[in-house]
């Protein structure tokens, strides 16, 4: 369609919101205003970037990048409104239209980082960086800006350029391809069971699924198939050993098993590719190509983090197995424990050792007590107040916006918040923004936040009662949201939760520390019926149960790691076997003989087909992370106001301005070490 004929008149999401603080008018955006927009905010976007294109002056931090960094807001606030109703409210009209944006959307993407002549202009002003006198933020921006064009092949030879396209369009095939496989693996078997005593030991609600799943094929009995929520709980409580050995190596080696869904070829192909990547853009393996773009920096750094934590927890892991062992043997079993053996024993033992369970903890969690409670931290500890506001529009009438302030009454940010499950509304919880924060001419564009959950509903006779693991969801969450909402940058693009991928669990991960602390739930943990505090034995034993098996658990997800690491530090295309090359990679971390028939590579979706190459690394980095900035806390008081404040500035309101490294050491006065995290999983 030609542009002009695009029409603009009538759309919403053309014109400006006349709503409170310019939030997304909701009741007046019908479905068929989002294609017309998207296409007219590209269009604006294109004709943007023209203007910075075809500039006479000679480039300058201003007329370029900061110009470009300003380009498509109009995009930015469409696409804000339109994925996150995909998410929390989405139908089979909004899908359609997903699909028919998201090429646009990537089209438009691509073309920026390919236009020679804008990426011209940035490289005159990078080779000036030194004398710009920039602030440290400008120069992240600058930086930032350079290196996107150059990681997307803006500085190779033409030549090089299209090779380069030709190994990303078949990189995003394989790994199309992997996850495919390992879907179709999962979904093409299942054990039928039709002699109800050989499911001994599962509980009912796992009795039903499984009775549910049969009758849906049309077949007499249970199915026992792949999906977790089938299998986790089936190797955890089936007596009957045969059956778990037979699910275990179902599971175990999908995708290894030499038919058309193997996929021990695409891991080839995919390592080679991605070495040759790195290798064009000047990088000797994948991981220095990707960790430059991390808190991490480099390979020799995620080694040091998985040493540390190995040297404290595999010494922890082999008391923890022998005390299952010992365990699996005092209730009669006398043959080597196998790894489908292991949760089966460990699960019994658990239940032995703590006796705690969810319906134990619920009442003390009442939705409306934990958002106080939750809220009030943020009170306690930076000031914040939350004033809800109906008149700010909602897309569900069951989301509640409110208005944030801070101590000095300064308005900061609107904050939806959207608790409960609805048909359309995807699993999980997350955080998003609707509009991110910056500042131009003075004025600071103040963002709008969205948290999103799946919690218990309100029944008619109980009000909404979460879990334990829903509490601290509910922290995570909004430690995300201060993240946004506390934003205070000028660049939208290095603003809040814009940050390296191994950073931005620390503001989320950190809150969850106060949902163990006894002074911190006294607060609002009432009995929804009596109004009784929890009991301190509850709260010690929320504690201590966390951290069960907690070498174990550790030491299996360092496996991960050193197989992560070991596929990616590669410096020479792999021609080997799949299966000797993983075994030898994290031989340090197994506790159980080698298998055979098993793989976990061809199943590991995380690296294959995730985005998790050379970044597994980064769940261990953020609890490493997030013990050390908690601990500083535990020292000084858990609601210490010059800990909390230096917090705020150092690290919630800076985003992505400077490396993170730079920003924690700040707050922190040191980089982070693995003390604090071994000893809150009780390993030190
Ligand atoms: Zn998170």
């Amino acid at each position: 369609m030609h542009s002009a004929q695009i029409k603009t008149s009538g759309n919403p999401l053309l014109e400006v919101f006349k709503t409170p603080h310019e939030t997304a008018p909701f009741p007046l955006i019908k479905e068929e205003h989002f294609l017309p927009a998207f296409k007219e905010a590209i269009r604006k976007g294109e004709s943007e970037i023209q203007k910075i294109v075809s500039n006479s002056k000679n480039p300058t931090f201003n007329n370029t990048v900061v110009a470009l960094e300003r380009t498509g807001r109009l995009l930015n606030r469409t696409t804000g409104i339109f994925f996150n109703l995909l998410s929390s409210e989405t139908n089979e009209t909004l899908q359609s239209i997903a699909e028919e944006a998201s090429p646009l959307l990537t089209k438009f993407g691509n073309d920026l980082f390919l236009n020679p002549v804008l990426f011209d202009r940035i490289n005159v002003v990078y080779q000036q960086k030194n004398d710009l006198d920039l602030t440290p933020e400008q120069k992240t921006l600058l930086e930032d800006t350079y290196t996107d064009f150059v990681r997307k092949g803006a500085n190779l030879s033409d030549e090089e350029k299209m090779r380069f396209r030709e190994i990303s369009k078949e990189l995003s095939m394989l790994s199309l391809k992997f996850g495919d496989n390992v879907l179709r693996e999962t979904n093409r078997y299942e054990m039928h069971i039709t002699d109800k005593s050989r499911l001994s030991g599962l509980p009912d609600g796992m009795l039903e699924a499984a009775a549910d799943k049969a009758r849906e094929k049309g077949k007499e009995g249970w199915i026992i198939d792949l999906t977790l929520p089938l299998y986790t709980p089936f190797m955890k409580y089936a007596d009957n050993r045969e059956l778990r050995k037979k699910l275990y190596l179902a599971y175990s080696s999908r995708s290894f098993k030499g038919d058309e869904l193997d996929n021990q070829g695409n891991i080839k192909r995919m390592i080679t590719l991605r070495l040759e990547t790195a290798n064009l853009l000047g990088y000797k393996n994948y991981a220095c190509y990707v960790l430059k773009k991390r808190m991490a920096t480099a390979p020799e750094a995620v080694y040091s983090l998985l040493n540390d934590l190995y040297k404290a927890c595999f010494p922890a892991a082999l008391k923890e197995k022998a005390e299952v062992e010992r365990y699996a043997q005092s209730m009669g079993f006398t043959e080597e424990l196998m790894p489908w053996d292991w949760p089966y024993y460990a699960e019994k033992l658990k239940a032995s050792k703590y006796n705690l369970n969810d319906e134990m903890l619920k009442p003390y969690f009442e939705l409306n007590h934990v958002i106080s409670g939750v809220f009030g931290l943020a009170t306690e500890l930076y000031g914040l107040t939350f004033t809800p506001n109906r008149k700010i529009p909602v897309y569900h009438e069951e989301v509640l916006p409110y208005e944030v302030f801070d101590a000095d009454g300064r308005f900061l940010s609107v904050l939806y918040t959207d608790f409960h499950p609805r048909e359309g509304k995807r699993g999980g919880a997350w955080m998003n923004e609707f509009k991110g924060q910056w500042k131009e001419n003075g004025v600071d564009s103040r963002p709008h936040i969205t948290i999103v959950m799946n919690f218990t509903r309100p029944t008619k006779t109980k009000p909404a009662l979460l879990t334990f693991s829903e509490v601290r969801t509910f922290l995570h969450e909004f430690g995300h949201a201060l993240h946004g909402m506390l934003a205070d940058s000028t660049y939208s693009v290095l603003s809040g939760t814009n940050v390296y991928r191994d950073f931005v669990e620390l503001p989320s991960q950190i809150m969850e520390n106060w949902a163990v602390e006894k002074e911190f739930l006294n607060r609002f943990a009432r009995h929804y019926k009596t109004g009784e505090p929890m009991p301190e034995e509850l709260v010690n034993k929320i504690k201590t149960a966390e951290n069960y098996l907690a070498g174990i658990l550790s030491l299996r997800q360092l496996s991960f790691g050193y197989l992560d690491m070991a596929w990616h530090t590669l410096e020479e295309p792999f021609e080997g076997n799949i299966k000797e090359f993983e075994e030898n990679a994290w031989k340090k971390t197994q506790l159980f003989p080698v298998i055979e028939k098993v793989c976990m590579s061809t199943q590991f979706s995380h690296l294959f087909a995730g985005g998790y190459a050379a970044g597994y690394y980064g769940y261990k980095w953020a609890e490493v992370l997030d013990a050390d900035a908690f601990s500083l806390f535990k020292e000084k008081g858990l609601f210490n106001k010059e800990v909390a404040s230096s917090f705020r500035k150092n690290i919630l309101e800076k985003g992505g301005s400077e490396h993170p490294m730079v920003l924690y050491k700040r707050f922190r006065g040191q980089e982070p070490t693995v003390d604090a995290l071994l000893k809150r999983s009780g390993l030190k």
